[in-house]
């Protein structure tokens, strides 16, 4: 056996230790969580397997000493951290688990949505002051409202499931999805405008690219229904935030709900701290279930690629 046939993977962020476990079955795994940028640059050299999450930045230079390296494996979606025209070059496979966190962005999307028609959020925090503000907060139901989504992929498609259980009538847009799949999902396709003039509520869960940077801009939110409630689980800069800012401030805007910032953290925000603003830390895939899914994942495609077998989920 020649020393390449050892093949050793680096897990160079946090994952679930089911995935980890799920490498040790096949290959030598050295994890290494809090890896900085120095020292991956140096040893990264041993490796013909790289695992990581948002946190680890692989750069053209990291890609550069990484001699042996044959796959890497992004436990999430973003591959945003992965410099994959470096990749290319160097003939690096980059697999991701893009299925994983789509339930628990849906749920967390459900959540949001509820707490906003409900103000579940004030509530508590007035409550945990000694408060009972009951007359403050006559909310409003789900049932029989509209509600827009902009995009209808993996998390858009399991929103709909759910707010059909919820009463709402579901309308999308989607540029890249056919009719007659969204009428499927007891969805009603909608041009854009449609869905920005039209709906109660509306959910934006489109990928951000230079064409979708600020989609929802000040014109777009003029154009929305008075007392509209907008939520964004998706990516920070879907959104134009001093718009939004505006829109929450005239009244043209009931609420927001927030899991994404066009930076993040953001601090200190006037934003985040408008009383009509749910905050949430950018915690969509944040749960059990979604972190074993995509630790387990990943790390079956990266053995795979190993393996020189197939891969499912390939970026480059
Ligand atoms: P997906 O690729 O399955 O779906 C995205 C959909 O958006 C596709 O159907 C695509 O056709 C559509 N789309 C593309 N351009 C569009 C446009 N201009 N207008 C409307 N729709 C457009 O992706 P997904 O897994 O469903 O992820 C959706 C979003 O959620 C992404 O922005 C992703 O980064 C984000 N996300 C957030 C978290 C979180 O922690 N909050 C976790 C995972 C994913």
């Amino acid at each position: 056996m020649n020393e390449d046939d050892h093949k050793r993977v680096l897990v160079a962020d946090s994952i679930a230790e089911a995935g980890v476990d799920r490498l040790r079955q096949a290959v030598d795994v050295n994890v290494r969580s809090d890896i900085d940028a120095q020292e991956l640059l140096r040893v990264v050299a041993g490796y013909h397997g790289l695992v990581v999450r948002s946190r680890t930045k692989v750069t053209a230079d990291v890609v550069a000493a990484a001699e042996k390296l044959q796959v890497i494996g992004r436990a999430g979606v973003g591959v945003d951290n992965i410099d994959l025209k470096a990749c290319m070059q160097h003939g690096i496979t980059v697999v991701n688990s893009p299925m994983a966190a789509s339930v628990a962005v849906a749920e967390l999307t459900c959540a949001l949505m509820l707490s906003l028609a409900r103000r579940v959020p004030f509530g508590d925090s007035q409550m945990k002051q000694g408060e009972w503000p009951k007359q403050q907060l006559k909310g409003v139901e789900l049932d029989g409202k509209t509600l827009g989504l902009i995009g209808m992929g993996r998390i858009g498609s399991e929103v709909a499931r759910r707010a059909v259980a919820f009463g709402m009538h579901v309308i999308a847009y989607d540029p890249f999805l056919s009719a007659d799949a969204m009428r499927a999902r007891n969805v009603e396709p909608a041009a854009l405008k449609v869905v920005l003039s039209t709906t109660d509520y509306i959910s934006i869960h489109a990928p951000l690219t230079d064409e979708t940077y600020h989609m929802v801009d000040g014109s777009a939110i003029d154009s929305m229904r008075d007392g509209v409630r907008i939520v964004c689980a998706a990516r920070g800069g879907l959104i134009d935030e001093d718009a939004l800012l505006a829109g929450l401030r005239s009244g043209k805007v009931a609420g927001a709900a927030l899991d994404v910032f066009e930076s993040e953290p953001p601090g200190v925000s006037v934003l985040v701290e408008h009383p009509h603003v749910i905050a949430t830390p950018h915690i969509g895939a944040q749960t059990v279930e979604a972190q074993n899914r995509s630790g387990v994942g990943v790390c079956t495609e990266v053995i795979a690629a190993l393996a020189g077998g197939e891969v499912r989920w390939k970026v480059v």
